[in-house]
C-alpha cells in the first residue's frame, strides 16, 4: 500500500492528499480511518456545530 493516497472531498470537491489535506481519525490503536471532508470543511462544519443553540445537541 502506498502512503500518498489521495482523495476528493464530497463537499467542495477539493482534491488532495489524505495525510495532508483530511487527516486521519484514530478510533483506536488498530482503528485508523481517513476523514471524510477536508480540514477546510471540517472546521465549518465544527463551526456550525458550535452556532447550534444548546437544546439541539445531541444529550447522552
Ligand atoms: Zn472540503
Amino acid at each position: 500500500m502506498r502512503n500518498d493516497n489521495k482523495k476528493s472531498c464530497p463537499r467542495c470537491n477539493h482534491y488532495g492528499p489524505i495525510e495532508q489535506d483530511f487527516g486521519y481519525r484514530i478510533m483506536n490503536r488498530r482503528h485508523v480511518r481517513p476523514q471524510s471532508w477536508c480540514r477546510a470543511c471540517r472546521s465549518r462544519a465544527k463551526h456550525l456545530l458550535v452556532s447550534l443553540p444548546p437544546k439541539q445537541t445531541i444529550s447522552r
